[in-house]
């Protein structure tokens, strides 16, 4: 079923528009700064297949952080719970998603949790395979599965633009290195996320994903279980306390959406039992988050009630 343009999101999507001047598009991955400051674009996704959008919603981007959330529930699959949060803990940290303060004053140094960039570290570390090749086929694999579509892929220039100047995220893995927490080559293991980060779809393929999770993990579509039903109930509840990184405190209180976002500038949303929410605005807040698409969100769950407090 194509997915037909909504006049009452286009409204809403033209209100959020506005804010889109107040935001920066990241440059620090050095591919994503080429984004367009006021593109913002929408797709909702309902079980029944039906799906209405807003905005130029072909366009594409990298899931960035949004696939950290996908590859927690991936590596729970593989490895269960008690191997993953030995590895990693189920707190917020109120820090930046690339702060690698809390890790000092931890014993034994995990991280807090697995949406901060160096928990994501660790659960990508997890990814079974034999070699970097077989294990971004096996998440690239997984996330096809999830968004429904075959075509999914990743960009080449945003991961070796990524590879290229991800310093910090190099700190974090030698950091972990040393206490024991990830064993392999931190080379491979960059190469490995940043091609996970650059795992690119549009709107409607993130809305799509977004539903699996709203309806506990099943595909609305083929009706196959594709996540088990807790392992999609803690990644959602990660979403609401750790989502948004250090706003997921203000988000959950103004939209109380699960929600996870992405320095792209993309947002997925799973409405626990109703709909899944794709959303693409690169200008981002001082947090790393769409600055647009948190306003586009907030209208949404106001005018709509979606708010799950
Ligand atoms: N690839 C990005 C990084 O590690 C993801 C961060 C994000 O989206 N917040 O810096």
């Amino acid at each position: 079923m194509p997915c037909q343009s909504n006049d009452e999101l286009q409204l809403i999507v033209d209100e959020a528009r506005t804010c889109t001047k107040h935001g920066r598009v990241a440059d620090y991955i050095p591919a994503l700064g080429e984004a367009k400051q006021d593109d913002l674009s929408i797709a909702v996704h309902y079980p029944d297949g039906t799906c209405y959008s807003a905005g130029d919603i072909e366009k594409k981007f990298t899931l960035q952080s949004i696939s950290k959330v996908i590859s927690l529930a991936f590596v729970l699959m593989e490895r269960g719970k008690e191997y993953v949060f030995n590895r990693v803990g189920m707190e917020p940290t109120g820090d930046p998603f690339n702060s690698i303060a809390k890790l000092e004053t931890m014993a034994p140094a995990k991280p807090l949790n697995p949406m901060i960039n160096a928990g994501a570290l660790v659960v990508t570390h997890m990814i079974k395979g034999g070699n970097v090749e077989e294990r971004f086929s096996s998440l690239l694999a997984f996330i096809r599965e999830l968004a429904g579509d075959p075509n999914v892929n990743y960009s080449q220039e945003v991961a070796d633009s990524e590879f290229q100047t991800a310093h910090l995220n190099r700190a974090l893995c030698y950091f972990l290195k040393q206490h024991n927490i990830v064993e392999e080559n931190v080379e491979e293991l960059m190469e490995l996320y940043t091609k996970q980060c650059a795992i690119e779809m549009n709107c409607l393929d993130l809305a799509r994903i977004g539903v699996v999770f709203a309806m506990d993990g099943v595909d609305p579509i083929s009706e196959k279980q594709i996540i088990p039903k807790d392992i999609a109930r803690i990644c959602k509840t990660f979403m609401v306390t750790c989502g948004m990184y250090n706003a997921s405190g203000e988000f959950a209180i103004k939209i109380g959406i699960p929600a996870k976002s992405g320095v792209s500038g993309g947002i997925m949303g799973a409405v626990p039992g109703k709909f899944g929410i794709g959303i693409f605005g690169p200008a981002l807040d001082e947090k790393g988050n769409s600055i647009a698409g948190i306003k586009l969100l907030e209208l949404l769950s106001k005018n709509y009630s979606l708010s799950m407090f």
